[in-house]
């Protein structure tokens, strides 16, 4: 069964983004626990957590489905140490909220080498970051994001999340979300059935579904292998239905978050009902 919703927002407190997802048909939900672009943010309230708890519950939504984001701040790849450490503890500080929050993900980019290290040690200075938060939290699994690859932003091939993936201890606690305009801007195709086959044979034999946490269903407006993360409607941009009808009969994608970022949020509700349409 696929599990579809939407990046619905937060404002006026966590315990609103699950009550907005069933609003429009959604069966999973991506949000925000803090605001962000900012750094600081209060201490989730014991109310707010407990109508967070209720407001699942009494909507159907369990924490597999639910797929926070962490802040766009944040750089777990930053080549200079006191950025650096800025991020990973804003990184910690996330992953603490999102356990307080009973919820099993955490999403983010995995970082950016400005320019000033080499991709490897980039990568191994993120997965050093998720290390040390892991020791530091009980449950959470870190889900690293592909990227389109725009500016230095590393995650745009396959074999970034996995190298890693390789360098986390406790591979119990590492997985992935595929983000499909980020996939197509980054250069794998998925148009047809054979670009399809192709990019996510390519996935199985380089990561591996076994580590696959989420989805972000988005068409995108740039062109494949453009590097460039412009999100659009589903069916409006250059990836168009035929994928998205695909992925939605391909039971690898089976019960995973799969969450639209699309640009439109007033119709959110339309590309749920859409993408369900297309399941045989
Ligand atoms: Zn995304
Ligand atoms: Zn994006």
């Amino acid at each position: 069964m696929k599990y579809v919703g939407a990046h619905v927002s937060a404002a006026g407190g966590v315990e609103n983004a699950p009550l907005r997802a069933a609003k429009i048909g959604a069966k999973a939900f991506a949000l925000f626990t803090k605001n962000q672009r900012q750094w600081n943010a209060k201490p989730l309230s014991t109310e707010s957590i407990d109508s967070f708890f209720k407001n699942c519950e009494e909507n159907g939504f369990t924490p597999e489905h639910i797929l926070p984001h962490d802040s766009y701040l944040i750089n777990l790849g930053h080549p200079e140490q006191e950025q650096l450490q800025k991020s990973r503890e804003g990184f910690l500080e996330e992953m603490q909220r999102a356990e307080l929050l009973g919820l099993k993900y955490l999403n983010f980019h995995p970082g950016s080498h400005l320019r000033k290290v080499s991709e490897e040690e980039c990568l191994a200075t993120i997965a050093e970051s998720i290390n040390q938060t892991l020791e530091k939290t009980r449950s959470c699994i870190a889900v690293i994001e592909n990227t389109a690859g725009q500016g230095s932003n590393l995650g745009y091939k396959f074999e970034h999340l996995a190298q890693i993936i390789e360098q986390v201890e406790d591979k119990s606690r590492v997985g992935v979300c595929l983000d499909t305009c980020h996939t197509f801007s980054s250069g794998y195709d998925l148009r047809d059935k054979a670009s399809y086959t192709k990019t996510f044979d390519e996935f199985e034999r380089v990561v591996g579904f076994e580590y696959l946490c989420g989805m972000h269903l988005n068409d995108s407006k740039a062109k494949l292998a453009s590097k460039v993360d412009r999100h659009h409607s589903i069916g409006k941009g250059e990836i168009g239905l035929d994928f998205f009808s695909m992925l939605m009969n391909d039971t690898r994608f089976d019960n995973i978050p799969m969450v639209l970022e699309t640009i439109d949020s007033e119709i959110w509700d339309q590309e749920i009902e859409l993408l369900y349409s297309f399941t045989r």
